[in-house]
């Protein structure tokens, strides 16, 4: 039996979000906005769940979540850091043994068991396998002045989610190799594959459900979400 670890990321501020609340705790139809991944994933066949905590916040997190949710599957709660990336670094030392990683912003309570099921198949054949959905608005990049510099054809252009799943030997070689060369951005994790490994990283229907929770106007189209799920 192979074993497939999620790695659920709570580490993050969400300065974006406002308020002094982190956005992964603020409460969404009477629960934490953490609650619904970390439910998605212990629903799921994954095997166990490695949740990366913000600093001082695994208490909190095991007090307020874990034991009133009754959640059964997790393994492991560590303490995240700086950048998202630093994040991912402490998940995957957390899910050594595993022989598949799903990394998963805790902030997309909208992942499904399916998605989640096509991305294990997913990357037993490929080794990396992401989640995006085909953008619906027209991408221009703009430079630093404010006019656009070029219009890439929308037809190839995908908008990249979590879950992003990879052997674990190959995402772990990975981070090995970017660490020292961090100021470089990095926003997601299949682009260190992409950049260090070079390796062809397989993309999979995702949903324009699985949003991530990042400004306030989120928050009321996540509240809709689940009101029609009532
Ligand atoms: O900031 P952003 O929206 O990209 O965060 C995506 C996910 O990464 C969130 O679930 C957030 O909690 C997590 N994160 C983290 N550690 C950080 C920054 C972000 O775990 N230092």
């Amino acid at each position: 039996m192979k074993r497939y670890t999620a790695i659920v990321l709570a580490g993050g501020a969400g300065k974006r979000m406002g308020g002094t609340v982190h956005k992964q705790y603020l409460q969404l139809a009477g629960k934490p906005v953490i609650y619904y991944a970390l439910r998605a994933f212990e629903e799921s066949r994954v095997t166990d769940i490695v949740l990366v905590t913000g600093e001082g916040e695994t208490e909190y997190c095991r007090r307020e979540i874990i034991e009133p949710y009754g959640l059964q599957r997790i393994r492991a709660v560590v303490e995240g850091g700086r950048e998202r990336y630093h994040s991912v670094q402490k998940g995957l030392l957390a899910a050594h043994g595993a022989d598949y990683v799903l990394i998963h912003d805790g902030v997309r309570p909208f992942v499904t068991t399916d998605i989640i099921h096509r991305s294990m198949e997913c990357v037993r054949q490929h080794g990396a396998c992401i989640a995006g959905i085909p953008v619906k608005d027209t991408i221009k990049r703009v430079g630093a002045e404010g006019f656009v510099e070029e219009t890439p054809e929308r037809s190839v252009l995908w908008q990249i989610q979590t879950p992003q799943t990879f052997s674990f030997s190959l995402i772990s070689e990975a981070y090995r190799r970017i660490s020292g060369q961090e100021e470089r951005m990095i926003t997601d994790d299949a682009m260190v594959v992409e950049q260090t490994m070079g390796m062809r990283v397989k993309v999979i229907e995702g949903s324009y459900r699985n949003i991530k929770l990042t400004t306030p106007e989120d928050l009321i189209v996540a509240e809709a979400f689940l009101a029609q799920e009532r």
